[in-house]
C-alpha cells in the first residue's frame, strides 16, 4: 500500500501549509511511465502534473523550485535509497573521466537566504519598490501557455527567459500587463538585469554540485549535476 512519509523543504517559512508536505516512493510502473514522458519530450505541465500524484499537503504549482527539487530528491531517496547515483564527470583540471559514486543521502541542503522573505521587493526604474518573488513550478505551466496565446517562437530561448522573469513580478501585476509594459520599455532592461541577479542571488535547497577528488590528477574539484529527471529516477544503475 501507499505509505506517506512526511518531508520539511527548506523554504517551509514560504507557504501557509496547514499539514506537513508528504510523499510516497514511486511504484516501477509510474517509474516506467516518467521514462518514457521523458523520452517522448512531455510538456512541463504533464511532467508536473505527473510527479504531483506523489506530493500532499501543498498545491505543487505554488511550490518554489528548490523546494520542488528538494521534495524530488525525498522522492529519489524513498524509492531507490539502497542505490547510489553513478554519474560521469569530466575533471575540470585536467578533463578525464572520473565515474563517481554519489551517496545520495549525503547531499548538502542549503537554507533559504536570510535576505529573502515573503516581503521581499525589487527597485523597478520607473515604478519604485514593487513585490518579487521567486521562480515557482506553475510559472514554467504559465510561460508555456502565455507564448502559446501570444504565438512567440517557443523555441526562443531568450524570449522565454524573459517571460519568466516578467513572472516573477506576478504578485505586482498579470503578466499580460507586465508584457505590454515590457514591450514599451516602462520596465527596463535594467530592471530585467536586476530581475536576473534576484535570480542569482536567492537560491536554496539541494546544492547541485559534487566535489571530489580527481582519480587522475589528484586535485579536489567540483562538477554541476541536475538533481532532477531521467538522472535521478534512472531504470537501471550501470
Ligand atoms: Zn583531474
Amino acid at each position: 500500500m501507499a505509505e506517506y512519509y512526511n518531508t520539511r523543504v527548506p523554504g517551509e517559512a514560504l507557504y501557509d501549509l496547514v499539514e506537513p508536505i508528504q510523499i510516497r516512493k514511486i511504484t516501477p510502473i509510474e517509474q516506467k511511465r516518467f521514462l518514457s514522458l521523458l523520452n517522448n519530450e512531455a510538456t512541463n505541465e504533464e511532467l508536473i502534473k505527473f510527479i504531483n500524484q506523489l506530493i500532499i499537503g501543498v498545491d505543487p504549482t505554488k511550490l518554489y523550485w528548490p523546494d520542488y527539487y528538494y521534495i524530488l530528491y525525498q522522492l529519489r531517496l524513498t524509492s531507490y535509497k539502497m542505490i547510489p547515483l553513478n554519474m560521469h564527470f569530466k575533471c575540470p583540471e585536467c578533463g578525464e573521466h572520473n565515474k563517481i559514486e554519489i551517496d545520495i543521502t549525503k547531499l548538502k541542503v542549503d537554507d533559504i537566504p536570510e535576505t529573502y522573505t515573503r516581503d521581499t521587493k525589487i527597485n523597478l526604474e520607473n515604478f519604485g519598490e514593487v513585490p518579487i518573488r521567486y521562480k515557482q513550478v506553475g510559472d514554467d505551466i504559465a510561460c508555456d501557455m502565455f507564448m502559446k496565446q501570444r504565438r512567440l517562437d517557443e523555441k526562443d530561448d531568450n524570449l522565454k527567459i524573459l517571460v519568466y522573469d516578467l513572472l516573477l513580478l506576478s504578485n505586482w501585476k498579470p503578466l499580460n500587463e507586465l508584457w505590454a509594459l515590457a514591450e514599451n520599455g516602462d520596465i527596463t532592461v535594467q530592471d530585467i538585469a536586476l530581475i536576473e541577479k534576484f535570480i542569482d542571488d536567492n537560491t536554496w535547497g539541494v546544492r547541485e554540485e559534487y566535489t571530489y577528488v580527481c582519480r587522475h590528477c589528484n586535485k579536489e574539484v567540483s562538477n554541476p549535476f541536475a538533481v532532477r529527471l531521467d538522472d535521478f529516477f534512472p531504470s537501471n544503475f550501470s
